[in-house]
């Protein structure tokens, strides 16, 4: 499934895409919102390791503009709860993601990224 946890570690795998790859632009996507359980300490495990401007320009393509531009320094509960949303709850059904450099389209169907390349694209 796609959600933002996912997508903040895709980069494009194209035969000689190697700058610019990341992260993929969505496109024409379809949202679903389903509840995930809330795990503070994994958020707070898990931060260091987000490519932070990717996940605030991808939540911002899906519609969700909840998290600051910049990673706040203070950690509270109420920023956990917006990361949380954003990262485990927001599930993209139907569309694409498309590679920022070489174009390249990934599709995603029925929730399932379709990361595979032709023949000739793969290095
Ligand atoms: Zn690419």
């Amino acid at each position: 499934m796609v959600r933002l946890i996912t997508h903040n570690i895709l980069a494009c795998h194209a035969k000689g895409c190697t700058s610019n790859n990341f992260p993929l632009q969505f496109q024409d996507v379809s949202i679903e919102l389903r509840e995930a359980e809330f795990n503070a300490d994994f958020l707070r495990g898990f931060l260091p390791r987000l490519e932070w401007p990717a996940l605030v320009g991808a939540a911002r393509q899906l519609g969700d503009t909840s998290l600051p531009e910049e990673q706040p320094e203070m950690i509270d509960d109420e920023f956990l709860q917006k990361l949380h949303h954003v990262l485990l709850e927001i599930h993209v059904e139907e569309g694409a993601m498309v590679c920022p450099n070489c174009k390249h389209v990934y599709p995603i169907s029925n929730g399932i990224p379709n990361m595979l390349l032709a023949e000739h694209e793969i290095g």
